[in-house]
């Protein structure tokens, strides 16, 4: 096969579910063309009952920008420090920077690739100890894996640090039968185009606490205090989502858990395909971890073998990535502090994401897997 006669495999593309355009159309034939109305009420409540442990839920632009807002709400301001999982998306951390605070990054384990226990430990002790406790921690479940969150939890109410859970990536997983997005002091989700669901573009910022959806609302809104005039005691932001785009999301929440079963699907065909090679290895669920399989990643025994993966999957006209390169890596933030140990370091070094998207066929799933056995053999 030849990149002119085959097929683009995407590592993440759209799956519409077929109703969003019943919502969409909705909003315009009663006028709702506007950045709050009825699909947005709606997907909001579509997602509390979906998340279930009475959370409430504010639909915002992106889930960036309700990193911003959540960080906020936490009491976030210039000058303070929040440790925040190295191995992620920038996204995580560019919001602390945003507020004029500073990232301090921890590192993985090797168990879920998430924010390192141990690690977040000596980092919350080091920087007491220099007189500075952190303001917030901010922690992911990457590509869906569910981070520790009886030890990450337990450090942080031992040491009275607030948790933004970054769940961007972990709509449709659990942690013992409980929703990611249902862990932090405040959680945010993402909708953006590649994320397992989408309104095209868009987040949400997820609490238990009431006030924190109110005051998220006010301040996406431009904080226009309660006067027939235009008043305002605070800063604010252009961050709620609008009704065309929650209509998008009112549809995709029908099909999310369906979506969750496909991407599952695929991560189990590569690993039922490819077992017989030891060169390369799944990241498994420990006991009581329910991964949605955003995204499926494989390690493999060197940085050659994995760029040669990847050479030879974008030769076949297939996208493949490398694993998220850890914060504490990027020129962009050289000037922060890090407690490291390695694992994050090795990760990108050796792991590539795989095509995962809800919407592949069997077809798709077979020709990949082929490419990598050629490659392997
Ligand atoms: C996608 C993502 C975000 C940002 O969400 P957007 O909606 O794209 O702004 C934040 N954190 C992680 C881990 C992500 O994957």
């Amino acid at each position: 096969m030849n990149v002119i006669d085959s097929k683009r495999i995407w590592l993440s593309s759209p799956h519409m579910g077929g109703t969003e355009q019943t919502f969409v159309k909705e909003a315009f034939d009663t006028n709702w063309v506007a950045p709050l109305g009825p699909n947005v009420d709606g997907f909001e409540k579509d997602v509390e009952t979906y998340l279930g442990n009475e959370v409430s839920v504010a639909a915002l632009s992106s889930g960036t920008a309700s990193l911003h807002l959540g960080l906020k709400l936490l009491g976030v301001s210039r000058d303070d420090e929040v440790l925040c999982q190295s191995m992620t998306f920038a996204a995580s951390a560019n919001p602390i920077v945003y507020l004029g605070a500073k990232p301090v990054f921890v590192d993985s384990e090797s168990a879920t690739w998430n924010m390192c226990p141990e690690q977040l430990e000596i980092a919350i002790k080091d920087r007491i100890s220099k007189g500075k406790k952190p303001k917030a921690i901010v922690v992911v479940h990457l590509y869906g894996m569910p981070y520790n969150v009886e030890a990450i939890h337990n450090i942080a109410a031992e040491y009275k640090i607030p948790v933004l859970e970054d769940s961007a990536e972990a709509l449709g997983s659990s942690y013992h039968g409980v929703k990611c997005g249902t862990f932090g002091d405040i959680a945010i989700l993402s909708f953006n185009g590649n994320k397992i669901i989408t309104t095209s573009g868009g987040g949400a910022l997820v609490s238990k606490n009431k006030n924190h959806k109110e005051k998220a609302i006010f301040l996406a809104t431009q904080a226009r205090d309660n006067a027939p005039h235009y008043e305002h005691s605070e800063i604010g932001y252009n961050y709620r989502m609008s009704n065309i785009t929650a209509g998008i999301g009112r549809g995709q929440m029908q099909v999310l858990d369906k979506h969750v079963g496909y991407r599952r699907r695929n991560f189990d065909f590569y690993k039922k395909h490819l077992a017989d090679f030891s060169e390369i290895k799944f990241l498994d669920e420990p006991i009581g971890y329910h991964s949605n399989r955003w995204l499926t990643c494989i390690e493999t025994i060197s940085y050659d073998l994995r760029e040669g993966l990847r050479r030879s999957l974008a030769e076949e006209n297939i996208e493949s990535r490398p694993l998220w390169k850890p914060m504490h890596q990027q020129a962009v933030f050289a000037d922060c502090d890090a407690y490291l140990n390695g694992i994050s370091d090795d990760l990108f070094d050796r792991g590539l994401c795989l095509p995962s998207g809800s919407n592949l066929e069997e077809d798709d799933l077979y020709r990949i897997v082929s490419v990598i056995k050629n490659v392997l053999r």
